[in-house]
């Protein structure tokens, strides 16, 4: 059985209690590895190795930093087969997309190493008599908190953004998948980062979570996860006046319409739908489909469906692998329940699948269900699974109606040849992403978050430079 250990001051360390908590295999159900159960003694500890670290590591250039981001890149780079297997055990997505979330994973770390060379200030020039030049200083021990969804992606991409602008770091992977998290240490070490600038704490949420979050010293909390978890952290950090970014849940809508590039349109739907078994915050969940081609598009669904492979993640013909944990799985099998209830048509899976021989994992069927109204649970609630609904719509207006109304506002895909049409609804829509004719398409640059219930905040490029920092205003009379 593998031990997971805490990444402290350079060094792997059992939590201050000695316990440990249980991490599962999704995909045979079987307990194969231990994290520890940490408490606020271990976040204490952590916060004196980062506190301590960060007296050198925010007077290091901004060149050794890129350097040392950079090397992290290029060792998980080298160990991406190796990361990519971790990734897939511990979440339970199919193998070939971990090896493409682990490229990602350091894509992240080379994108801001280069943001940390790049990363320049304003200069305000008042007619000639004053000039205003803004300092962008690190903020000192910040925190970092992520999913279980994409580990290390999600991950790193706080992590990097937070080192590269100087800061020290407390981060708590989430307890359901703390591997990647765990192997990330030993590839800091191999890459140079100084001791106690990157700490990695272990545990359950609502204990060392909320531990790192109230901690007086830590001045700034970027956080992804759900939505209720995110209200809470918010409660807990703004009377402390610390920094928040909150990427949180997301009830996205695909609007397809009749006069779109059908084949297109159908696959990439297809794959908002069901990637990483649908747990992915910008996955499509509500397709809305214009009436004219509303029977053609649920048949093309329906026909790939039937040709769909669910089954063990480490096989290359795997296209959905098992639901993160059991208690996921049951709560997306819940949602299948209420959704019949409410009325809806179940036109595909609805089930709990037991591939042969991984018949104590946990799977669920690609799941399509028609005929629920708009104020339905299945509609409004993130089930964040292989969960769609189909609506039809009638009107631009109808579509855009539709789309806006669930508390979420994270993001969304318009399918369409009509330029006009995709520009005007793009405007109109409620939520922090839109896609016209792709879906996913991800330029690290923009920015990144919700509206609404989906978050506060942006991340990515500069925003995530200027979030982990602080900026003052220095004032010169000429
Ligand atoms: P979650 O909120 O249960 O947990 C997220 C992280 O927060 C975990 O590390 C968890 O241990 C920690 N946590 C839980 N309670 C805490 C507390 N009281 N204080 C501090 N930390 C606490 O979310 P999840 O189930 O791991 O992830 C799924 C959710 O994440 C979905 O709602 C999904 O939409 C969302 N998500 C959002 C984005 C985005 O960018 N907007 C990306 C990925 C996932």
């Amino acid at each position: 059985m593998k031990i997971i250990q805490n990444f402290i001051n350079g060094a792997y360390v059992a939590a201050q209690s000695g316990e440990y908590l249980p991490n599962y295999n999704p995909a045979t159900g079987q307990i194969y590895a231990q994290l520890p159960d940490s408490d606020a003694r271990d976040i204490e500890l952590a916060y004196l190795a980062a506190n301590e670290a960060f007296y050198l590591w925010r007077k290091t250039s901004s060149e050794k930093r890129f350097k040392i981001l950079n090397r992290i890149a290029e060792i998980i780079d080298n160990k991406n087969e190796e990361l990519a297997i971790a990734e897939s055990i511990d979440q339970g997505k199919p193998l070939w997309l971990a090896r493409t979330e682990i490229t990602r994973s350091a894509q992240n770390f080379r994108f801001f190493a280069s943001a940390a060379i790049q990363f320049n200030s304003d200069c305000n020039v008042m007619d000639g008599h004053a000039i205003n030049y803004t300092l962008k200083t690190p903020i000192g021990v910040v925190g970092c908190i992520s999913p279980w969804n994409l580990p290390l992606y999600l991950l790193s991409w706080k992590i990097a953004p937070a080192l590269a602008t100087g800061n020290c770091v407390i981060a708590k992977p989430s307890e359901i998948t703390p591997m990647t998290a765990y192997l990330l240490g030993e590839i800091c070490n191999e890459a140079g980062l100084p001791k106690g600038v990157l700490n990695i704490v272990h545990g359950l949420g609502h204990k060392v979570g909320n531990d790192l979050v109230s901690h007086p010293e830590i001045k700034a909390i970027s956080f992804t996860g759900g939505t209720n978890t995110g209200k809470h952290i918010a409660s807990v950090a703004a009377p402390q006046f610390k920094k928040l970014s909150l990427e949180l849940g997301g009830k996205n809508p695909n609007l397809i319409f009749a006069d779109c590039d059908f084949e297109k349109a159908a696959t990439e739907t297809l794959r908002s739908s069901f990637l990483n078994q649908g747990e992915i915050c910008l996955c499509g969940s509500r397709i809305l489909i214009e009436r004219p081609i509303y029977e053609k598009f649920k048949a093309f669904l329906l026909e790939k469906l039937n040709h769909y492979t669910v089954g063990n993640p480490l096989l290359d013909e795997t296209q959905m692998g098992a639901i993160v944990s059991e208690q996921h799985f049951e709560k997306i099998l819940n949602y299948i329940e209420i959704a019949k209830q409410e009325g809806g048509k179940i036109l595909f899976g609805g089930e709990a699948l037991k591939p042969k021989g991984f018949e104590n994992g946990w799977y669920i069927a690609p799941t399509v269900i028609e005929n629920l109204s708009q104020s339905s649970r299945c509609n409004q609630e993130e089930i964040f699974g292989p969960v769609v609904t189909l609506t039809p719509f009638d009107s631009d207006e109808e579509a855009l109606d539709l789309a806006n109304g669930t508390p979420y506002g994270l993001a969304s895909s318009i399918w369409t040849n009509n330029l006009q049409r995709a520009h005007v609804l793009a405007s109109e829509l409620s939520c922090g992403i839109v896609w016209i004719n792709c879906w996913l398409l991800r330029d690290l640059r923009t920015p990144f978050g919700g509206m609404k219930q989906s978050g506060v905040g942006r991340e990515g490029g500069l925003h995530a430079m200027n979030f982990f920092t602080e900026q003052k205003n220095v004032c010169v009379k000429l």
